[in-house]
């Protein structure tokens, strides 16, 4: 199974989600590919509502706690309750903009999974973290804080999305082979840190910059699972990522 993930991040409104989710819903998209679409939280229960119901709807973020005095919070349950499956979590936007850590994303994890959501768990490097050598450090000490706080059969359930930050949102994807080094990378990791069942079964995913034309060539690396995709995800140009992804 591969997925097409799309991100609408802090964009769109309701009159431009439903012309966006009518084109998704014309089209046609391959049926091997799981895909789900990130909605901005208010706009989650118009999205889920009128998506086809082969795609499904994930939250961009949650908190740790089922409810309680936590104003301005989102908990996995709601998500769930108003027709979310998956929440994105470790986005590096909430990491480097909402300075949100590798342990209150693992903490998130754990509560989202919990809550009967899936999650797509998105670790990346720095462009400087890149330049110093250090990427599969970097990746790896994201990886290890939800290592230590999930169980293994929770692996089923997590998506990991390798997302460099030097690459997202700014036109400068990685290529085919960086994305490639670093996911087989992460799979041997997994493959010690947690069983080579996981490392095998896993999926990850490549974020950065991917559109109709670039997602080709990555897609067909051998550790390249599918995308996760910002921008393009709020065109119908989508759907030819989608279909690409097989
Ligand atoms: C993202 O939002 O995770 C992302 C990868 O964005 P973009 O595709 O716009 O780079």
């Amino acid at each position: 199974m591969t997925t097409g993930l799309g991100n609408f991040k802090m964009n769109g409104n309701s009159s431009s989600l439903k012309e966006l989710v009518a084109s998704f819903n014309a089209a046609e998209a391959d049926k091997n590919v799981e895909v789900v679409l990130a909605a901005p939280f208010v706009y989650v229960p118009q999205v889920a509502s009128s998506l086809r119901s082969d795609w499904a709807v994930a939250g961009e973020n949650c908190y740790v706690k089922a409810s309680g005095a936590y104003t301005g919070e989102v908990s996995p349950e709601m998500l769930k309750d108003v027709g979310a499956k998956w929440v994105i979590l470790g986005h590096s936007e909430r990491r480097n903009i909402l300075g949100e850590t590798d342990e209150f994303t693992a903490e998130k994890t754990v509560k989202a999974l919990e809550a009967g959501l899936k999650v797509s768990l998105c670790v990346g490097e720095l462009l400087e973290e890149r330049e110093a050598g250090i990427t599969q450090n970097v990746v790896e000490r994201q990886l290890n804080a939800v290592v230590k706080a999930v169980k293994e059969e929770d692996w089923a359930n997590i998506v990991i999305a390798y997302e460099p930050v030097w690459a997202i949102g700014t036109g400068k994807v990685a290529t085919p082979e960086q994305a490639q080094e670093v996911h087989a990378a992460i799979r041997e990791y997994l493959k010690v840190a947690v069983s080579a069942k996981v490392a095998e079964e896993t999926r990850i995913v490549y974020g950065g910059s991917v559109n109709s034309k670039n997602c080709v060539a990555a897609a067909k690396q051998a550790d390249v699972d599918g995308f996760l995709v910002g921008g393009a995800s709020l065109k119908p140009e989508f759907v030819e990522i989608v279909n690409a992804t097989q």
